[in-house]
């Protein structure tokens, strides 16, 4: 047995047994823990608020032959801002199904962690949504290992401008390359670039143009799709609340 204490942030929670709840966490030197908080759905259980989703805490966890079990949370960190507001709501929720997904049990993720961490913060401090939902994929991918080349055309190294396509596997095709992918305009090339380039506590603080929002709507879907072998279940809702504009541009 294994006594662990450490910051983790609460990816997931569902309910489990009787009375207990299972949660899924993310640590920055123990990857993604799934730990059982048991009898936390008594109403006095001390345990509740610290098990919502999108919210931090330093846990004291036992370890167990598959799960550890939770002990105790302290200093918690709640994002009320977040939690109150429905679109940086669904775009931390699928940002997290994101990590859940794609991380290993137990491996070190240090960077993962700070990005979350860091995009939590900044869509509790309101910045634009949008910018930050597409910055968070855009990284996701780089750190599953898939990072897009965003300004050569990754098939003629040419420097790729206005009128360029995105394939989803790689990066982007310059006007001559791309064949039949739909063009990306200025802006959206420029939004995806500084999704991908801006230093962290920059992210969000201009709003994406609503053509390039349009033309963004699906080009990163698909590469996570394909990395992650699954849709992430959350993403239907969140194109709900982005609009219609985000779901019928960009379809190969
Ligand atoms: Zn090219």
């Amino acid at each position: 047995m294994e006594r662990l204490t450490t910051d983790a942030l609460v990816l997931r929670c569902r309910d489990h047994g009787e009375a207990d709840r299972l949660v899924h966490l993310i640590t920055p030197r123990h990857g993604r823990i799934r730990a059982v908080a048991r009898s936390a759905r008594r109403p006095q259980s001390r345990l509740t608020g610290s098990l919502m989703p999108a919210t931090r805490s330093v846990f004291t966890l036992v370890s167990g032959r598959e799960l550890y079990t939770v002990t105790g949370a302290r200093g918690q960190e709640r994002f009320d801002r977040l939690h109150a507001s429905l679109l940086p709501m669904a775009v931390a929720t699928y940002l997290m199904e994101i990590a859940d997904q794609s991380l290993g049990e137990r491996d070190p993720a240090p960077e993962v962690y700070g990005l979350l961490l860091g995009l939590l913060t900044l869509l509790d401090a309101q910045r634009d949504p949008e910018a930050l939902l597409r910055a968070g994929e855009v990284r996701m991918l780089a750190l599953m290992g898939f990072a897009l080349d965003l300004h050569r055309c990754v098939r003629c190294r040419g420097e790729a401008q206005a009128g360029a396509g995105f394939a989803p596997a790689r990066g982007v095709l310059c006007a001559r390359c791309r064949g039949a992918l739909a063009p990306l305009g200025a802006d959206a090339l420029a939004a995806l670039r500084s999704a991908a380039d801006l230093p962290l506590p920059e992210l969000g603080r201009e709003p994406i143009p609503a053509q390039a929002r349009r033309e963004l709507g699906t080009v990163l879907g698909p590469a996570l799709d394909q990395r992650l072998g699954r849709t992430p279940r959350s993403r239907a809702y969140l194109q709900q609340l982005l609009g219609p504009g985000a779901q019928d541009a960009g379809e190969p």
